[in-house]
């Protein structure tokens, strides 16, 4: 199983290469890389009952041997040939592909696949999709549909996947589940549950293995989260002096609100001078609850305890943000407060990387290059995350082990999470909310419309730029996705692994290139339009935003990459294409970007969504305001997945954390199962040495690259 693919016969260097973009390395991974749907192809029609246009599965036996017609004057070369069923004859055309004169013989019986054209009773299809069928075999109902790469077809995918799979008996993956929690929950072994996922013969096959792979997630999820818990209570806190906040409180131009109050009590004890254990706190907090704030005062703990303080954001812009803030307010108290980030000249960034090693600076803010670039602090007390969202599991537990000692931890994070499953998914952490929002904020008004408003929206759009304001234009993709790669499957109906329907083929999507460049050339051409996307380089995007910020660009076109953080107070508009594509809290965390200063403010989420669950969930974010009330909805309609670390899909593609198929957790009991599953098992065996455990150990050092310190 952990062999590399290239065991596998029909795989070379340049498949290799190709499998390689998409993280398959070994014949497991191959084995873990799952379908995203699954096309049913189990409802055969009657060649005569086919309707023109339609799109279905005929079983048909050829007639005439293939002929291939000479180039035409476009070069293109056809190939015909005729089959029949019971019921009707009908015209199969190929184009280009005459090789397959050595697949389609006379007699020989094929399932076809594809769009028919039916003209005055001639029945024609052309490049279906074909499966031959053999006497004494049958045909499976449920053909997978895997995520692509350039280069790499479904057939070859699903072939190597048929290789993978004929290994299992010979070799069969470890079991990460102990067979006893199988047998009690019913799972199946690993070997089938590969076996069900891949091959399903039914909807119920899609769901056992599903189902397995799901709670498998979980489970090493919750494993992580217990071990880590562990880890902390052997872990020693830094040593503090005593310092008095009274003069912190002083110096705010407001008055805390009661839940600031509380959480800024609960880390004043956390951060105790005699404290045992060093802090490890999530403040969770919506948009614009005044987070940064609770984090200073903890930063003002650390340094007036004399010891160092950094605070980390996901993005340099955010990092900029939060220094030109904090840098005056802790001036006053005489504390030196440095920005660390990419974009810092060499010679400063070495002058504050010595200031940090000689103790002499007590507080830096930056991005996170100020971990990957070997920061070392004499003394550090405290590291503050901004944003965690954005950083994943991984990164949070490698700021932990900074220096080699255990300063305090503190996190923020502005996805408002249900309190019920906070405390799941951040076992590890002590968990503070701040669900009131400071008096006085302006509540932004929210619509939605259909494409129908179109003309209004531009009309819209223009007035909000003409009275000073800017507008944000968020769309779901970054550009068209591997058109040619998806093209053999791009209609029909498919099931998605939660055996929903999926709708049929490629919709009309807004790609944010595509958009920028549209609106551009046509809508707006005496106004500036800028584009973000998660494919820029860092430096790059921080261009735009600035430039944004600045009032340079007045359009914005942007994927998600701008849910976090910024804050641009003449921002006026957010507008949401396709937004039945995103989650409730995402569109939440959207609209947060606007009505952050004096100006009326708008979002409006743009949907043709026809499904009963996408408007009710649209509905909820027009008529809610409370990031927390929106969440506890979005739990109850799409299940706790979506609040998982890798529910956003940029969180998986830059490799930070991913818990596999743990998105697809739609059952809150189903969590609740796997996190009792799993601290069963670590009260048995804390340090996961018994022989069953093992395979459990080597994933979950894998999943969240625990070091020496948890998991030796
Ligand atoms: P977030 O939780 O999103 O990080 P911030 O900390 O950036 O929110 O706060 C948003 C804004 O609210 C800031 O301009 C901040 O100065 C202001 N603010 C924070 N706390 C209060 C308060 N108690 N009363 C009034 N304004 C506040
Ligand atoms: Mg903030």
């Amino acid at each position: 199983m952990n062999d590399s693919i290239r065991t596998l016969p029909g795989i070379g260097e340049k498949r290799q290469a190709q499998y390689a973009k998409l993280g398959i390395h070994t014949v497991l991974d191959l084995l873990r890389h799952f379908p995203r749907a699954y096309q049913n192809r189990s409802q055969l029609k009657l060649l005569k009952d086919v309707q023109d246009e339609e799109v279905c599965p005929v079983l048909v036996t050829v007639a005439t041997e293939p002929r291939v017609t000479p180039p035409l004057k476009n070069r293109l070369v056809l190939m015909k040939f005729r089959v029949f069923d019971d019921s009707a004859s009908a015209t199969v055309t190929f184009f280009q592909q005459t090789y397959l004169k050595e697949v389609f013989h006379v007699g020989m019986v094929f399932r076809l696949f594809g769009k028919f054209k039916v003209r005055m009773g001639k029945i024609e299809i052309t490049s279906p999709q074909f499966e031959p069928l053999f006497e004494g075999t049958t045909l499976p109902d449920y053909i997978p549909v895997y995520p692509l790469t350039d280069g790499l077809s479904q057939k070859m995918v699903s072939q190597a996947v048929s290789l993978a799979l004929s290994r299992l008996e010979d070799d069969p993956p470890e079991e990460i589940l102990p067979e006893a929690l199988r047998g009690q929950r019913e799972l199946p072994s690993a070997a089938e549950a590969y076996r069900l996922i891949h091959r399903p013969a039914s909807e119920e096959d899609i769901r056992r293995g599903r189902d397995y792979f799901v709670f498998e997630s979980l489970y090493l999820f919750s494993l992580g989260i217990a071990t880590r818990r562990r880890h902390r209570t052997q872990a020693l806190a830094p040593h503090l002096l005593p310092a008095d906040l009274s003069p912190f409180f002083a110096s705010l131009p407001f008055a805390l609100t009661a839940d600031q109050a509380r959480c800024i009590d609960e880390i004043r004890r956390d951060m105790r001078p005699d404290a045992p254990r060093p802090m490890a706190r999530l403040v969770s907090g919506d948009v614009g609850s005044g987070k940064t704030m609770v984090a200073a005062a903890a930063v003002y703990l650390c340094v007036k305890g004399g010891m160092q303080a950094m605070l980390m954001a996901p993005t340099e812009i955010l990092a900029f943000q939060h220094f030109s803030e904090l840098a005056p307010l802790f001036a006053s108290f005489g504390i030196r407060c440095e920005l660390l980030t990419g974009s810092v000249k060499l010679s400063e960034k070495r002058r504050i990387r010595a200031d940090l090693a000689s103790g002499d600076l007590p507080f830096v803010i930056g991005t996170h290059a100020l971990l990957s670039e070997g920061v070392h602090c004499a003394n550090p007390g405290l590291v503050v995350t901004d944003e965690q969202h954005r950083f994943g599991v991984n990164q949070r537990a490698r700021l932990a082990e900074e220096g080699g000692c255990d300063p305090h931890v503190l996190v923020m994070s502005a996805t408002p999470i249900p309190r019920t499953l906070a405390l799941i998914l951040y076992g590890d952490l002590d968990v503070s909310t701040i669900e009131t929002m400071p008096p006085g904020r302006q509540k932004v008004d929210t619509f939605v419309v259909g494409e129908s408003y179109r003309a209004r929206l531009h009309a819209f759009i223009r007035k909000q730029v003409d009275q000073g304001g800017q507008v944000y234009i968020v769309c779901p993709a970054i550009e068209p996705r591997q058109k040619e790669a998806e093209e053999e499957f791009s209609y029909g109906s498919f099931l998605n692994l939660l055996g929903q329907p999926e709708e049929e083929g490629e919709d009309e999507l807004h790609y944010a290139i595509d958009y920028a460049e549209f609106l551009s050339t046509r809508i707006f051409p005496d106004l500036t339009i800028g584009c973000l996307h998660g494919k820029m380089k860092p430096a790059e995007k921080d261009a735009v935003m600035r430039a944004f910020a600045s009032g340079a660009i007045q359009i914005l076109v942007a994927t998600t990459v701008i849910e976090v953080g910024v804050n641009v107070p003449s921002a006026t508009l957010m507008l949401v294409e396709n937004a039945e594509r995103f989650g409730l809290s995402q569109l939440h965390q959207l609209r947060g970007r606007v009505g952050r200063g004096n100006r009326k403010s708008y979002c409006v989420l743009v949907s043709d969504a026809k499904g009963e669950t996408a408007k009710a969930r649209l509905e909820i974010l027009r008529q809610l305001s409370s990031g927390y009330q929106i969440a506890q909805e979005d739990l109850k309609l799409r299940g706790p997945g979506d609040f998982f670390p890798s529910a956003s899909g940029s969180a998986r593609q830059s490799g930070e954390f991913s818990i596999g198929l743990a998105s697809l957790c739609t059952d809150m009991q189903q969590l609740h199962d796997a996190t009792s599953a799993a601290s069963a098992v670590i009260e048995r065996d804390p340090e996961l040495i018994l022989p069953e455990n093992q395979a459990a150990k080597k994933a979950v050092s894998a999943l969240f690259q625990l070091t020496r310190h948890s998991l030796s």
